[in-house]
């Protein structure tokens, strides 16, 4: 048993008064089932969270949600950038990996990056400030757990900026998509057989945007989304920028957003960006004016913390998203009833003082820190 497992396993069996929160996010419920005798590209996200609750966890929330968050401060900071013309293009900064590697390759480059956490750094951050005062806990008598498919995702969580509380880490555990089977195993969870759950409330509720960020492409549509709600007062009529979605190494385009003519490119590689970087640093501009940036193949489907990178089997866990994304009641992050609440309950209003204290972090020159990982993971995706 790895070490990982073994310590959730001893955490849940002695848990005493502390509370015991997962967050899923969006790639893994289209994978683990995989590892568990489902077809590829199925969804299995009330099993998941069935096989946590038998396993002892108090709450299960969804990533997603978080991801909602992220737009809706994400979008909010694009049309400033864009009413301002200023800080052109704005980088996407869900993926550690890549904002890692922009710290450590391109640190003047910076302030171009989003601000804003990624999914998984907001609702952990969430969970330990309104989610800890709804419930009347401490924040360290939260033990809160994220499953992802993602390695880098364990790095994130050891940085001081993203926690929400001085000296308290908003996230206890980082367990991969692999590991949480381990942990299933290890504990004799029939997961086909088990009774099927709903995520908990309110930090269960999302959107379809939310779900598409398990893809690359998935966070600049799900921004689109929300950005022209924000620009034009009115929604989308067709929710589906397929256009813009990606599975090469780059796609790139012009849209018109509610009268901006925006050139856009989505990139799968941590190689294939660094042309745009180059440019960026050499002449002070950039064709672009918003890019999406994931380091695996198709983004979080294809996370190394997952056992394939099979492209037939990551087309079909990303196919799972979009299917997924349809079947919501909401398609936009500002449509989304749970994120009104919490805006209305915590933060107040997009942008507020709150809302860029617990919502947004910054990045840090490192070029001093090694450098090897990241050269490492560029050939990986040659
Ligand atoms: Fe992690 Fe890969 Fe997703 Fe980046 S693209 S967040 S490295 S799984």
């Amino acid at each position: 048993m790895t070490k990982i497992v073994e310590d959730i396993t001893y955490i849940l069996k002695n848990k005493g008064n502390k509370k015991i929160v997962a967050q899923i996010a969006p790639a893994v419920r289209v994978s683990i089932g995989e590892y568990l005798g489902y077809e590829p590209g199925t969804n299995v996200i009330g099993q998941l969270i069935g096989s946590l609750k038998q396993l002892g966890f108090d709450y299960v929330f969804d990533t997603n949600l978080g991801a909602d968050l992220t737009v809706m401060e994400e979008a909010n900071e694009l049309v400033h950038r864009l009413k301002t013309n200023t800080l052109l293009p704005m980088f996407t900064t869900c993926c550690p990996s890549w904002y890692m590697f922009a710290e450590r390759l391109f640190p003047e480059l910076i302030p171009y990056l989003s601000s804003v956490k990624s999914p998984q750094a907001i609702l952990a951050s969430v969970i330990k400030t309104y989610f800890a005062g709804k419930i009347q806990v401490q924040p360290t008598d939260i033990i809160h757990i994220v499953i992802a498919p993602c390695q880098m995702k364990k790095e994130e969580a050891k940085r001081p900026e993203l926690w929400a509380n001085p000296g308290v880490p908003n996230i206890d555990f980082v367990l991969t998509t692999t590991e949480c089977v381990e942990l299933f195993k290890a504990n004799f969870i029939d997961f086909k057989n088990v009774t099927v759950a709903d995520f908990d409330n309110p930090l269960g509720q999302s959107s379809g945007a939310g779900a598409i960020f398990g893809t690359t492409g998935g966070v600049m549509e799900a921004t689109i989304r929300t950005a022209y709600n924000l620009l034009s007062g009115t929604d989308l009529i067709n929710f589906e920028l397929t256009d813009i979605r990606n599975t090469g190494l780059r796609r790139e385009g012009t849209i018109e957003l509610a009268g901006y003519k925006i050139n856009i490119a989505t990139v799968n590689s941590l190689a294939e960006i660094k042309p745009i970087l180059e440019e960026l640093k050499t002449t002070g501009k950039s064709r672009y004016q918003f890019v999406e940036v994931m380091n695996c193949p198709m983004g979080c489907v294809g996370g190394v913390g997952q056992w394939t990178k099979d492209p037939e089997i990551l087309a079909k866990r990303r196919e799972a998203l979009f299917v997924y994304d349809k079947q919501h009641k909401y398609r936009a992050a500002h449509l989304n009833e749970a994120v009104k609440q919490i805006y209305s309950e915590f933060f107040g209003s997009i942008g507020s003082e709150k809302a860029v204290q617990i919502m947004h972090t910054h990045y840090e020159d490192r070029t001093q820190e090694e450098q090897e990982h990241f050269s490492c993971k560029i050939e990986d995706n040659k």
